[in-house]
């Protein structure tokens, strides 16, 4: 902390949104955030995007939560009513925090008493620090007595992280986004880095300009296509088609690195046989992409003498997304790309600590650093590191959850810092599984879509409140400082987490958050060497650390995966459709996304005044051509249409979106995209098909 003229004081912290990691400077003025700029951090060299930088007074806003809440006993059920206008205090009454923490606690312990530890789950937040995610997990696993953890991991790259860690052994990146400025190729596909990751974009693009060849694959335009020397726009969904046609070039053509896939690769012959059917000419139809267009692109990656992917939601939130990500993967590793600078495999984490949150065990089949439950050695270890018999079967995830509270299965919730109200498929269903719990304590800095439905509301302290360290996607664990006190009653969430884990009997003593980080970090071989004040002295320390004095490996794979045989496994991809494809009655193709201005469900963003101002309505987008074609007009309301319900959306022309597609934001809550989106999962990963179902439109009734 510094003190500057005119500001009170200057803290140095790291950025709220999203995965990149920026590091931030922020000024505070009569106990008011009135500035933030960027440091010369390692993943943004001062740079900030739009949201780090004017995206802040959502810390200040009046509607943050100050005091405890408690549902009124003759209070509705919040289910699907729309209840914006309403005044919380018709639904909740303002507590004391000793009633509120004894009623909170208090229900879940009933329930587990009465029910057994499966009737209960939690669902932590990819906004909380390490130690809160820490801390989380092990509150569900040793207070509630079950695996029933997950987080919004599972809505974003969980497909990912299950191709990852099949493959090469590691959910994490190999290297990171910065390398792009080192690579003579580099692939971008189902990723939109200048709306979700623009301080990663600048990389991008500097690459581009300095002759990188970089390649873009996305069914919708986007704006780093102008620096690309191939733009592939792809049909929505046909993922698989395209890549196994590239890896069928690279195979036909021997342009794959013998000796490296002797040397450290498995399941080659298996891939050769399963790509043997996908060539670019018998793929072009079903991918949309010309044949010498698809072998041109592979060649570029393979004879490159160092080359990157990058990869987003466009790859994983698919019923076939694990799929995807085994073709990214085997890419990689039969051209020998990855272990080297400038090359590599590298899934864009989306929210500022969706990394560390996974790494430190907030995720149903794994303690931290991706241990399983299921595995009797490591669950034995737990048990005497914390001292208790713990559930031996892996939790559910998000979506299953959801389904086991309709099935009566689970019976009551602790949500922090999430908002599966807006942020699940299916939303009514989802909804409706909230308001049909006995008990739902929520932890957070709004009143949430979620919050709503909520028997318990427990205010909580926001980024710029509390301290504690961070992960962003390249691996960097950062220090995230305090520059403001909670408002009012509210207080910090690591605080709130240990009270309820108490108040069940858990006898939890930690007086810093320190204490929190080395005790995660003992159990965290991937945080050897990193002890809390080494990052707090570095400001950025990258895992793993071969020493305290050393600078942690930006690079991995060098010599060999961590797998159980040391090499890297090919599982060859089949194609399969999308879940719900288009027909006579639903002939169009939905699919969400964010927007540079907005976060994720817009709890933050929809409250800062700047991010607000510039994306101030719900829209749908469509391509200006299919939207004269159907007679209709930039600014119409339109109705977008599912299997699952209907959502009025202000309709904006997009020449990014391509024809027979409507694209939705999942941010606004006056045209909740979720309420259409199909709930079908990906087997392996579980995440839900948010990319892809089928759609019409209308004019809308309230037009
Ligand atoms: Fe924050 Fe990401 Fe923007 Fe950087 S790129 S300022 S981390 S939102």
């Amino acid at each position: 902390t510094r003190v500057v003229q005119e500001f009170d004081k200057v803290v140095d912290s790291v950025c709220p949104f999203c995965g990149v990691g920026c590091q931030t400077k922020v000024a505070v003025k009569d106990n008011k955030i009135v500035q933030v700029d960027g440091r010369d951090g390692p993943a943004n060299e001062n740079r900030l995007c739009v949201k780090g930088r004017f995206g802040f007074d959502y810390v200040m806003s009046p509607e943050r939560l100050t005091k405890p809440l408690i549902r009124r006993d003759d209070a509705p059920k919040a289910g699907d009513i729309d209840l914006r206008g309403v005044d919380p205090l018709t639904i909740f009454r303002e507590a004391t925090w000793e009633e509120a923490l004894q009623r909170a606690a208090g229900g879940l312990k009933r329930i587990r008493d009465e029910h057994g530890g499966k009737a209960l789950a939690g669902f932590g937040s990819a906004k909380g620090s390490n130690e809160e995610a820490y801390l989380f997990q092990k509150f569900v696993r040793q207070g509630f007595g079950t695996n029933n953890v997950d987080h919004c991991t599972r809505l974003c790259h969980a497909s990912s992280v299950a191709a990852l860690m099949e493959g090469v052994g590691s959910g994490a990146v190999s290297a990171p986004f910065m390398d792009a400025m080192k690579a003579d190729c580099v692939i971008v596909i189902g990723a939109r880095p200048a709306t979700n990751h623009p301080v990663a974009a600048t990389y991008f693009k500097q690459a581009a300009k300095r002759g990188t060849n970089l390649i873009v694959m996305d069914p919708r335009g986007q704006e780093l296509m102008r620096h690309a020397t191939y733009a592939l726009r792809f049909k929505p969904g046909a993922d698989v088609a395209m890549l196994n046609a590239l890896l069928h070039v690279i195979i036909e053509e021997k342009l794959y690195d013998e000796q490296y896939i002797q040397a450290n690769v498995s399941g080659f012959e298996a891939l050769k046989n399963k790509v043997k059917e996908f060539s670019p000419e018998a793929m072009a139809p079903v991918c949309g992409i010309e044949a010498d267009v698809l072998r041109a692109v592979a060649r570029t990656y393979a004879k490159a003498e160092r080359s990157m992917i990058f990869w987003g939601m466009g790859i994983s939130q698919h019923t076939h997304g694990t799929d995807n990500s085994r073709c990214l993967i085997a890419l990689a590793l039969i051209t020998g790309h990855v272990g080297r600078p400038g090359t590599g495999l590298h899934p864009l984490r989306g929210q500022n600590n969706v990394q560390g949150a996974s790494d430190a065990g907030l995720i149903p089949m794994y303690f931290p650093d991706y241990k399983s439950v299921e595995n009797i050695d490591i669950r034995g270890q737990y048990e005497n590191f914390w001292g208790q018999t713990l559930d031996p079967k892996r939790g559910l995830t998000v979506v299953e959850i959801v389904d086991a509270i309709h099935e009566g299965e689970i019976r009551a919730m602790y949500i922090m810092g999430e908002n599966p109200a807006m942020s699940d498929p299916d939303q009514s269903h989802a909804r409706a599984a909230l308001a049909k719990l006995e008990h739902l304590v929520v932890q957070d800095i709004f009143l949430t879509e979620t919050a709503w439905h909520a028997d318990v509301v427990l205010p909580a302290s926001a980024h710029a409140e509390k301290l504690g360290t961070f992960t962003n996607t390249n691996r960097q664990v950062q220090m995230g400082r305090p520059a403001l006190d909670p408002p009012g009653d509210a207080r910090q969430d690591l605080e709130l987490i240990i009270e309820l884990a108490n108040r069940m009997g858990l006898g939890w003593n930690y007086s810093h958050v320190s204490e929190v980080y080395t005790e995660m970090a003992q159990v965290m071989p991937s945080l050897r060497h990193i002890s809390w004040e080494r990052i707090d002295r570095e400001e950025s320390v990258v895992y793993p650390a071969d020493g305290p004095d050393v600078p942690g490996n930006e690079i991995v794979f060098s010599s060999g995966f961590p797998t159980t045989d040391g090499r890297g496994r090919i599982v060859p991809a089949d194609l399969l459709p999308p879940d719900e494809v288009p027909d006579d009655e639903y002939p169009m193709v939905l699919t969400t996304g964010r927007l540079l201005e907005h976060w994720h469900t817009g709890a933050m963003t929809r409250r800062a005044g700047v991010l607000n101002a510039i994306e101030p309505y719900g829209i749908a987008a469509m391509n200006p051509y299919e939207i004269k074609r159907r007679g209709l007009s930039q600014g119409d309301m339109i109705a977008v249409e599912t299997r699952r319900g209907t959502v009025e959306a202000i309709l904006r022309a997009d020449r990014e979106v391509a024809d027979g597609m409507v694209f939705m934001p999942f941010c606004f809550n006056e045209s909740p995209a979720n309420q259409l989106t199909n709930p079908m999962l990906d087997p392996y990963g579980k995440i839900p098909e948010f990319k892809y179902c089928a759609a019409r439109i209308a004019p809308a009734a309230r037009a």
